[in-house]
């Protein structure tokens, strides 16, 4: 049976061949999934990682795709999304989220329950699992800073649990998670006013749509932020702001972040990332790290 025939066999209608992936992502761009699928939980996830071992795929996992680049010339093998598993509940102090479940909505319902700890995460729009994947943070707030632990399985499909004091993790880096799908988080949160809590949040909304172009689409700061300084002071101190390559360009409103400006391809966008970073180099001596993450740009030259 032909490798596409035993994936739909398996996900019925929730298996989807050459769909545009733009609309899975923030920056709403890029080309098609060769597959998609949608697993609804563990055994769905264990079943297709054996499949894409057994058959020799490459397998993409997206959350949100809001920290993502897809290349115009799409993801080939599997593309699967968390999105069918946003489970959330909260109870004595704990906080317990699938890795589909929007992140802002779980800030929310730990701001809701007078938990203390997430509130900051606000607005980040990603999951849970993507939020795993980078330590995902904002206004001093980081994911893995409360956390307990999470539940992922490794590329065997075997379940593992990894509590907070058996990771390395950093400022948007995690070490040893490569390959693993994230399932589940879970942390431990204080006590806190709810009041002042949901006026920490509204605030914390208030100043993301302040600082950031959030009227056009894009995938977030697209530097981590050097050592001692912040990529979009350096990136500004170049006079890059407004710089476009395409239809991408470097947001006036926000030098960290590139926009599109509406139909950019994936290639502008790598043009403009290259620009900026040998701009800044040459005039800064800083390299800057990307943050968001480059799909599929193996076959083509990006
Ligand atoms: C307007 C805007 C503002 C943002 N602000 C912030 C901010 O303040 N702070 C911040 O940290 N980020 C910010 N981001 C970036 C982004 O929202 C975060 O990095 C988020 O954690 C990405 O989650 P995602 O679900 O969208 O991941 P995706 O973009 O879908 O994926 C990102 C990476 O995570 C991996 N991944 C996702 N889910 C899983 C899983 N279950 N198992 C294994 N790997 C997985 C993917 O394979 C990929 O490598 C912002 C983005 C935008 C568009």
């Amino acid at each position: 049976m032909a490798w596409s025939d035993e994936l739909k066999t398996r996900f019925q209608d929730r298996c989807l061949f050459s769909e545009p992936l733009a609309p899975y992502t923030t920056f709403r761009l890029g080309g098609r999934a060769e597959s998609l699928v949608f697993p609804a939980g563990q055994e769905d996830w264990a079943w297709l990682l054996g499949f894409v071992r057994r058959r020799g795929l490459p397998l993409t996992v997206l959350g949100l795709g809001s920290n993502v680049i897809v290349s115009d010339s799409g993801l080939a093998g599997v593309t699967a999304t968390t999105r069918g598993m946003n489970a959330c509940a909260v109870s004595a102090g704990r906080v317990e989220a699938q890795a589909g479940a929007a992140l802002d909505a779980v800030a929310a319902r730990a701001v809701e329950a007078g938990l203390a700890g997430m509130e900051k995460l606000s607005g980040i729009p990603g999951t849970v699992g993507g939020a795993l994947w980078i330590n995902a943070g904002a206004f001093g707030q980081e994911t893995y800073a409360d956390l307990v632990s999470f539940t992922a399985l490794d590329p065997e499909g075997r379940l593992v649990s990894r509590a907070r004091g058996e990771l390395r993790y950093g400022y948007r880096k995690v070490e040893d998670v490569a390959g693993l799908v994230f399932l589940s988080a879970r942390w431990e949160l204080r006590p806190g006013e709810p009041g002042r809590l949901r006026e920490e949040r509204g605030a914390t909304l208030r100043a993301r749509a302040e600082k950031q172009p959030l009227e056009y689409p894009s995938a977030g700061s697209v530097f981590k932020r050097p050592p001692g300084d912040f990529a979009s002071r350096l990136i500004d101190s170049c006079g890059l702001k407004g710089l476009t390559v395409g239809r991408a360009q470097v947001s006036p409103k926000h030098a960290g972040f590139i926009v599109n400006l509406g139909g950019a391809t994936a290639r502008d966008v790598m043009t403009l990332v290259a620009r900026v970073r040998e701009a800044v180099l040459a005039k800064t001596g800083v390299r800057l790290e990307l943050e968001q993450v480059p799909l599929g740009f193996s076959r083509e030259a990006a």
